[in-house]
C-alpha cells in the first residue's frame, strides 16, 4: 500500500458499512491494500439492498470515495452522495484548473486569458479533453504560469460525469450533507475504533484474502452482538422506566380527582 499518511508496506483493507440509525455493521468486504477504495463499493451497496431491501436516502463516504462513476452511480439510483472533499494535487502550473471556466451551453472552458478551449477527444478512461489554440497561447503573457507543454498548447481533462461530481459537491455543501456527513464520526469511525482497539483488527491474524474476511466478519458479528445486546436492554430498561412512572401519573390522576370530588377526603389523606 502507497498512501500518504499511511504505513508503506502489505496490508488488506476492510471496506466497511454501518447503518446511520444504530451503527450495526451491514458489510464488511476485505480486498488486498493496493485496492482503490472506490472499485469495490457499488458492488457492495448493491448486494445489501438486494440483501437487506434496504432503502436509503443517502450514503455518507470518505473522500477515497470520491470519484466521477461512484456519484453517478448513486444518483443513478437515486441515493444522495455525501462525500469527504480531498484537495487535487497540483502539478507545477501557478494558474489552477478552476480558474478555467465551463461554459455548459456549447461545451468549452475560457481560460484566464480569454481564449476559449475545445472539445477534441474523450479518452478509453472517460476524460473529456479541451485544447486551447497553440500559437495564441505562444503569445500570452501567462504562458509560464499556464503550461509546461513543448508545443504550447493547454490541455483541461473533464469527466464525463463531472456535472455529477459538481452535484454531490453542492450536496455535501448543504445543510443536511453537513448533518450526515458529520454522523460519519459518530458511526463508521467509532465501528473502526471499537474494532481496532477491542477486536484485533490492527493486525491481521492469518494470510491470504479469505482468511482475513473471515476475521473480519467474526469482528462485525461480536460488534453487532454487543450492539444490539446494549440496545436491547436500553429499551428493556426504558420501557420500564415508563411503565413505573405512567403508573405513578395514574395514580396521581386518581389522587387529583378524589381532590376535586372531595376535599374533605383530601383534606384527610393528606393529614396522615
Ligand atoms: S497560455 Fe493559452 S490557455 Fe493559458 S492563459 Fe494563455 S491563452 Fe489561455
Amino acid at each position: 500500500m502507497h498512501r500518504e499518511g499511511k504505513p508503506k508496506g502489505f496490508f488488506y483493507l476492510d471496506h466497511r458499512t454501518v447503518d446511520g440509525k444504530h451503527n450495526l455493521i451491514t458489510d464488511t468486504y476485505v480486498t488486498a491494500g493496493n485496492i482503490h477504495d472506490s472499485q469495490p463499493y457499488m458492488a457492495r451497496l448493491k448486494r445489501q439492498l438486494e440483501r437487506f431491501g434496504f432503502n436509503p436516502v443517502g450514503v455518507g463516504l470518505d473522500a477515497g470515495y470520491f470519484t466521477a462513476p461512484i456519484c453517478h452511480l448513486l444518483l443513478a439510483e437515486q441515493i444522495y452522495p455525501v462525500l469527504g472533499y480531498r484537495r487535487p494535487t497540483h502539478g507545477a502550473n501557478p494558474i489552477r484548473k478552476k480558474q478555467f471556466i465551463y461554459n455548459g451551453q456549447n461545451d468549452t472552458y475560457t481560460c484566464p486569458n480569454g481564449q476559449t478551449l475545445i472539445y477534441k477527444t474523450t479518452s478509453r478512461e472517460g476524460y473529456r479533453h479541451y485544447h486551447s489554440d497553440a500559437t495564441t497561447c505562444k503569445i500570452c503573457p501567462l504562458l509560464s504560469q499556464c503550461t509546461q507543454s513543448k508545443n504550447t498548447q493547454k490541455v483541461i481533462t473533464r469527466h464525463i460525469w463531472e456535472a455529477d461530481k459538481e452535484k454531490a459537491n453542492e450536496i455535501r455543501l448543504s445543510q443536511w450533507g453537513k448533518k450526515v456527513y458529520a454522523r460519519r464520526k459518530e458511526t463508521i469511525e467509532r465501528s473502526f475504533a471499537d474494532a481496532k482497539q477491542h477486536h484485533g483488527h490492527r493486525y491481521a491474524r492469518f494470510r491470504g484474502r479469505a482468511q482475513v474476511q473471515m476475521q473480519c466478519l467474526l469482528a462485525a458479528t461480536a460488534q453487532n452482538i454487543k450492539k444490539i445486546a446494549i440496545k436491547l436492554f436500553l429499551l428493556r430498561f426504558f420501557r420500564l422506566f415508563f411503565n413505573l412512572f405512567n403508573k405513578i401519573q395514574i395514580k396521581n390522576l386518581i389522587y387529583g380527582l378524589n381532590k376535586k370530588i372531595n376535599p374533605e377526603l383530601y383534606r384527610g389523606l393528606s393529614s396522615i
